[in-house]
């Protein structure tokens, strides 16, 4: 048994998201101690609880302190059985985050498995679905993954009630995957979604950052979610490059002008087009578990960012706490180089 202190480096539950994704895929037990101790309201929130339920649903696994507010838990895994499974947040936490938690073991075994979680699917710090459809994904598939986003219908904070579908057919091998640099530049989206809001937010939205960029009118989209259980406004913002996408939201709130938000969402993409490296903040600290995972299976893997997170150098020390691999970061002419090798 692994035991892991949830305290450590950043703190929050991606620790024991991580840590159980890699139970699963290593079959090895863990005790998590200090869950979430870096956090205002420590121990496990119902997004967290979910994961775990997720993670003992496709494992069978034996499991101590599966409540909410468990600030010690205990997980061991039984087989991974691929299938058909709903998970439910119950409340507006993120679904993303919950089926990142399962889906490293779910496209490693074989077998094909449709997934179905309830919740928020457009929440604040955590990948956003279409973030998942057009960057995570597309990634996981080059690296040897079959995994396809299915259909999502929105759910925001606070109300949730969202859900979205994922089919993963398991491969068990990974290929090598290199992203040095972004390629030419193919298409740029933007879209501004209201739920129980007037449609009018979303035309300021796109209104200012068409002023401020001059982009393509026809690459903009303005669109009214139906049958939404609460409010919501968000904005994404897409640059799909020959080597990879990345995609940067903001989200509306009471009292927070559309123009903040259009211009809060537009400030993330030009920082990233100027920072010229391919892989953004978020993109980093999600890439490292399935590149370790290939680097676990003998395929050298590198990807070039920006400074690491908090949240990056935590998933690290995760990492190493499971695969018999090297991670080595170099500085790289004002950027890093993140290197994942076989031992
Ligand atoms: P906490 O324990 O802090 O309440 P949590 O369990 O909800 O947190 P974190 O541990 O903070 O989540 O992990 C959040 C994850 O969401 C990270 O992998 C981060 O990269 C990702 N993320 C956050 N914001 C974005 C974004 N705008 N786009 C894509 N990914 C994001």
């Amino acid at each position: 048994m692994i035991t892991i202190d949830g305290s450590q480096g950043e703190g929050g539950g991606q620790i024991v998201r991580s840590s159980l994704a890699l139970s699963l895929i290593t079959g090895i037990p863990i005790r998590i101690e200090n869950v979430r101790a870096g956090r205002k309201n420590p121990g496990l929130l119902r997004q967290h609880l979910t994961a775990f339920q997720a993670a003992t649903q496709i494992s069978n696994a034996q499991t101590h302190g599966a409540e909410l507010g468990s600030k010690v838990v205990q997980f061991e895994p039984g087989t991974i059985t691929p299938g058909r499974y709903r998970f439910s947040v119950g409340s507006a936490g993120s679904t993303t985050l919950v089926f990142q938690t399962v889906l490293p073991a779910l496209m490693l075994v074989d077998g094909i498995s449709h997934i179905e979680v309830e919740g928020g699917t457009h929440n604040p710090h955590a990948p956003p679905f279409d973030y998942l459809a057009r960057v995570y994904f597309p990634l996981l598939r080059k690296l040897g993954a079959n995994v396809e986003a299915g259909n999502c219908h929105p759910g925001f904070y606070p109300a949730g009630g969202g859900c979205f579908g994922a089919k993963v057919v398991g491969c068990p091998s990974l290929n090598r995957l290199e992203l040095l640099d972004r390629g030419v530049l193919l298409h740029r989206r933007v879209r501004a979604l209201v739920a129980n809001l007037p449609i009018d937010i979303a035309e300021r939205e796109c209104r200012l950052i068409e002023r401020r960029t001059n982009w393509d009118a026809k690459n903009f989209s303005r669109e009214e979610i139906e049958g939404s259980v609460g409010a919501g406004n968000v904005v994404m913002i897409e640059l799909e490059f020959e080597h990879l996408t990345e995609l940067f939201i903001a989200f509306g709130k009471t009292g927070k002008r559309a123009e903040r938000v259009a211009n809060e969402v537009l400030r993330s993409a030009l920082d990233y087009i100027d920072q010229d490296v391919p892989v953004g903040t978020y993109l980093a600290d999600q890439l490292l578990l399935p590149m370790g995972l290939a680097a676990a299976q003998g395929q050298s893997c590198v990807f070039r960012t920006g400074p690491l997170s908090q949240h990056a150098r935590t998933q690290i020390d995760v990492l190493m706490r499971f695969l018999k691999i090297k991670i080595v970061v170099q500085a790289d002419a004002g950027a890093f180089l993140v290197r994942l090798r076989p031992p």
